[in-house]
């Protein structure tokens, strides 16, 4: 049997088709993302300190509703490390106070063969050598200096560990940052869903706001058009 010229195309066409979809299709079940979210938070003590509830509501704030928070107060860092367990992948973020944790966490995280780059350290309190010892072990261990976010003095991590993430501008200082550590892990998690068809997500930048689809994004997908600044989480 001889086939005519379209209809060569129109099987070759099928054919294509559904290859595309197979290929879509197992892509799509290997995505991995991580929705349980892990707090450590920070000093609830203070006459202007949020309690826990609070900070777990401003770090829902920046991450959105795809994630799932456990939260415990700076002083459960046992509560928190129960729950890194070999079972499931987690994210953990350990603010101000909770950063003096770092060392164990990252200990916790390792034994449990969880990623280390799922770890954050926001804006430690710099100017206790205990703290400083934590967070620089738990660096050496693995944990990406990028990961350690930090404002603009010793008391909010400046200068802690090189190459570390400087907290966007935001308002009211410090607390805010937990926020923005719940940006970053929104848009890091649209980046590694990438091959999962997530192309509609957006990422917004870190710096001045301005957001964009990740479909748009090209080659240069985390690097803001409008200020600059790279906002690729883990590099
Ligand atoms: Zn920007």
């Amino acid at each position: 049997m001889k086939l005519s010229l379209a209809n060569k195309l129109l099987i070759g066409g099928a054919v294509f088709c559904a290859l595309g979809f197979v290929f879509y299709a197992t892509r799509k079940e290997k995505k991995t993302s991580i929705s349980n979210v892990l707090l450590l938070g920070g000093l609830d003590t203070r006459k202007n300190d949020k309690n826990i509830t609070a900070q777990s509501q401003l770090l829902k704030e920046g991450l959105g509703n795809d994630y799932t928070i456990k939260a415990y107060r700076y002083t459960d860092g046992n509560g928190l490390k129960a729950q890194i367990t070999k079972k499931s992948k987690v994210i953990v973020v350990l603010f101000s106070a909770g950063c003096s944790q770092a060392d164990s966490v990252a200990k916790a995280m390792q034994e449990n063969n969880q990623d280390l780059s799922n770890l954050y350290i926001v804006e430690p309190y710099a100017k206790s050598d205990r703290v400083i010892n934590s967070v620089t072990s738990a660096i050496e261990l693995g944990v990406p200096t990028k990961n350690v976010i930090v404002g603009k003095s010793k008391s909010v991590g400046k200068d802690i560990v090189d190459n570390a993430t400087q907290t966007p501008e935001c308002s009211p200082s410090h607390w805010c940052a937990i926020t923005e550590v719940g940006k970053i892990i929104r848009n890091r998690t649209s980046y590694s869903s990438l091959e999962g068809g997530k192309k509609d997500e957006k990422i917004e930048c870190n710096r001045c706001g301005w957001s964009w689809k990740v479909a748009d994004g090209g080659n240069d997908l985390f690097v803001c058009h409008k200020c600059g600044n790279n906002n690729e989480p883990n590099k």
